[in-house]
């Protein structure tokens, strides 16, 4: 079955008032969206209930992370069963700079994902090498191990809930995209690695986006490769060219 284009706006700390984010959501609301896409926006977690009630119904609400402890004494923390009790359907794990700036190793991000699934939530699962990774030639390798990580706490789970962003650390908010080629080819290695780890079943349903300056004048040829699903957005998600993002197959 051919898997669904999928865009995901991760507005990071931004903007900086609920005033600012609903301008955002209105412009997403007037917008002629491509029905095949499916869209996914990822506010700041004070955001996230306001912006689900406002957003229109076929744009779902993402949180930008969350922790795998149900309840208890984590303060700072938002739990997958509250954000399954708010309503909200999708969150994202993994992202570099939750790994970087906040010190998330492979195996913590593993466990929250496992957890997030197992609440009900489907889970936007970030991967990706940094420049130095990339110039010595280990991409794939730093992928896998990133993936390795979940695949070992994954036995019986349910990949439908899983949606792969492979975010180079190196384009992420750089302006330094990876050409059609270079994600194409991860991509292609990171089903490859599906392949042999899970099922080659789970290899070809699962979607994988690719993240990292991506804007409306280089998301057109992206979103041509064969294995390139869609797209995870930051800084362009805050733009009205967002929605040229989100019609990029249109
Ligand atoms: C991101 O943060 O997930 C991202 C891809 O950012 P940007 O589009 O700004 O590079």
């Amino acid at each position: 079955m051919a898997r669904q284009f999928f865009v995901g706006g991760n507005f990071k700390l931004n903007p900086s008032s609920l005033q600012a984010s609903t301008s955002l959501i209105e412009t997403l609301n007037n917008a002629n969206l491509d029905p095949k896409t499916e869209v996914v926006i990822a506010p700041p977690a004070l955001y996230v209930i306001p912006v689900q009630q406002i957003v229109r119904k076929d744009v779902k609400v993402a949180a930008q992370n969350c922790y795998f402890k149900e309840s208890g004494a984590f303060t700072g923390e938002i739990s997958p069963k509250q954000l399954v009790d708010a309503g909200i359907p999708y969150v994202i794990l993994g992202h570099s700079e939750r790994r970087t700036l906040f010190h998330e190793d492979s195996a913590l991000v593993a466990t929250k994902t496992r957890s997030a699934i197992d609440a009900g939530l489907k889970v936007i699962f970030c991967i990706g090498e940094t420049l130095e990774q990339r110039e010595s030639g280990k991409t794939a390798e730093v992928c896998e191990e990133q993936l390795k990580a979940f695949v070992g706490v994954s036995k019986e789970v349910d990949w439908s809930k899983i949606v792969i962003a492979y975010e180079p650390v190196w384009a992420i908010g750089t302006g330094k995209v990876a050409t059609s080629a270079q994600a194409q080819e991860t991509h292609a290695d990171i089903r490859a690695y599906l392949v042999k780890a899970v099922s080659p079943a789970v290899a070809s349903s699962v979607q994988i986006l690719y993240g990292g300056s991506v804007t409306a004048a280089n998301c057109k040829e992206l979103a041509q490769q064969p294995d390139v699903d869609g797209f995870l957005v930051g800084g362009a998600s805050l733009k009205p060219e967002f929605v040229d993002i989100i019609n990029a197959r249109k």
